[in-house]
């Protein structure tokens, strides 16, 4: 992967995502490589090559600084394009430098994740309590993350780092998304969450913007054709992805009818592209 140091003017992007109004990404492109990311159609990502360039925005905390004497968020969204947590954030500590700027600001923020390097962070987050992290937790089998998210963490390294989570009192919510049928397993997965957990979220995977032929095309080659042909069955049209949702649905509510927490169902449009303006707040369909 090609490393590039880049500058960049604005690093606060105003968003429609109703998770936050404004949003950080302080890398362009993400070493994990998971083959369905969505930041792939991003024309900037998309045009540097998502899986051969990785752009560094070395001066996003100077920039933030400058950017915080016009703009005052209410809260910061990190990161809906990117990893903040990814293995060169150990080299170069743009997010952990946001981190402390944010804190300074006493600007809350929500941080999507599937990373274990966000433990060596906690100390820094857990310093406002209207903190929040999405921690990422969509399969239960380190050979379907190798197949489908190359260098992302294995599963025992996503556990371990929950429960560091959950140990620092930060306000989390275990993503399972996107929830990609046949391969995420919603029993295996609740089994495997430990104690402490008050939020859980689904999210269906979204072929339009998901790079569905590639996606098939490493199922078929890591697992068999036939798998990648009931996938393929799924999202053939609208009637049969929704008789599929609906039937997820049921599978949620009658799994999590015990356990005790909150939990979401997010399911995007068929026919839509992906919108920013997905509901992940009120699409509540159990509460603790
Ligand atoms: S970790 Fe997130 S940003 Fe990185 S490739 Fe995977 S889905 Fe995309």
């Amino acid at each position: 992967m090609k490393i590039r140091e880049i500058t960049t003017q604005k690093i606060l992007s105003p968003t429609q995502i109703n998770l936050a109004d404004y949003v950080i990404n302080p890398y362009r492109g993400c070493e994990f490589g998971c083959l369905y990311c969505y930041s792939q159609s991003n024309k900037n990502i998309k045009r540097d090559g998502f899986k051969s360039s990785l752009g560094i925005k070395i001066n996003a905390p100077r920039a933030l600084e400058k950017e915080l004497h016009f703009v005052k968020p209410k809260r910061v969204l990190l990161a809906s394009t990117t990893e903040c947590f990814q293995y060169r954030e150990e080299n170069y500590h743009i997010t952990k430098e946001i981190l402390f700027i944010l804190n300074k600001h006493n600007i809350p923020y929500t941080i999507l994740t599937k990373s274990h390097l966000i433990a060596h962070y906690l100390w820094l987050i857990s310093k406002n309590e209207e903190n929040k992290i999405y921690f990422t937790f969509n399969f239960s089998s380190d050979k379907i993350i190798k197949t489908l998210e190359e260098k992302s963490p294995t599963v025992q390294q996503r556990l371990k780092t929950i429960r560091a989570i959950i140990d620092n009192k930060i306000n989390l919510r275990i993503h399972i998304g996107p929830y990609i049928p046949y391969l995420s397993n919603l029993e295996e997965i609740l089994n495997l969450l430990p104690k402490g957990i008050k939020e859980v979220d689904v999210e269906l995977y979204h072929k339009k913007q998901g790079n569905f032929d590639n996606l098939l095309k490493a199922i078929e080659e890591g697992f068999n054709k036939e798998l990648g042909e009931k996938i393929k069955d799924v999202y053939r049209n609208q009637e049969s992805y929704e008789r599929f949702s609906d039937k997820l649905k049921l599978k949620v509510e009658g799994n999590t009818k015990q356990l005790p927490f909150s939990f979401y169902y997010i399911v995007p449009g068929y026919n839509e592209f992906y919108s920013p303006t997905i509901d992940y707040k009120n699409t509540l369909i159990k509460a603790p």
